[in-house]
């Protein structure tokens, strides 16, 4: 078992409606630490892909992503959810359908911080239909990027998303797998 199942097991519920609640650890209260070995294991995962840029979706993807970079020395960039005075006008755009809140909502990226020929990594806490990877990856196509990977931390492996993702040759690495859950019982694939 690695150190994300084990984590997992420890803390994390069960709610319904088939939702992992994860919020003692990554999305309320924040254990810095295992962020820590989150960083390093995606930096051995991605070892000889050329990262220039870490992208991922507010919010609970920034502390993610802000770790992982000092591992990759490289920027983040986090898609930005609301249209606001702070974002530039000129963005590129894409519509997600949010799992957890029942809703569709647009992501957003200023056309400055992402440019043709970049390589990037995608990074999120949670993998569930693969939504929000599509519409990271319809942003990065707009921009004439390219999507050198995905690093999950956890990944519902019984919602379609991470399947569709490795059937499109997308470079998917998840630390974790989950491939049953309910209130008494999680297993890992
Ligand atoms: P997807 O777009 O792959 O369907 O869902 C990914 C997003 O939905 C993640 O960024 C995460 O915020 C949220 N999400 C999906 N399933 C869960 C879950 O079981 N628990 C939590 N905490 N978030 C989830």
């Amino acid at each position: 078992m690695n150190f994300v199942e084990e984590k997992i097991l420890k803390e994390a519920r069960v709610e319904d409606g088939a939702v992992l609640k994860v919020d003692s650890f990554l999305n309320h209260q924040i254990d810095v630490d295992f962020l820590n070995q989150i960083g390093k294991r995606f930096k051995e995962l991605f070892e000889g892909e050329k990262i220039d840029k870490i992208v991922t979706i507010e919010a609970s993807g920034i502390a993610i992503a802000c770790i992982c970079a000092q591992y990759f020395n490289v920027p983040v960039v986090f898609a930005k959810k609301t249209e606001s005075k702070n974002l530039d006008k000129e963005t590129y755009k894409s519509q997600v359908y949010s799992y957890t809140k029942a809703k569709h909502y647009n992501i957003m990226i200023s056309k400055r911080y992402l440019s043709e020929g970049e390589s990037i990594l995608f990074v999120d806490d949670f993998l569930a239909n693969g939504m929000a990877a599509v519409a990271i990856k319809d942003i990065i196509d707009q921009a004439g990027a390219k999507l050198a990977g995905v690093g999950i931390v956890i990944e519902k492996g019984f919602q379609e998303g991470g399947d569709e993702l490795r059937a499109k040759g997308i470079n998917l690495k998840s630390l974790a797998i989950i491939d049953k859950m309910d209130k008494d019982c999680i297993s890992f694939r």
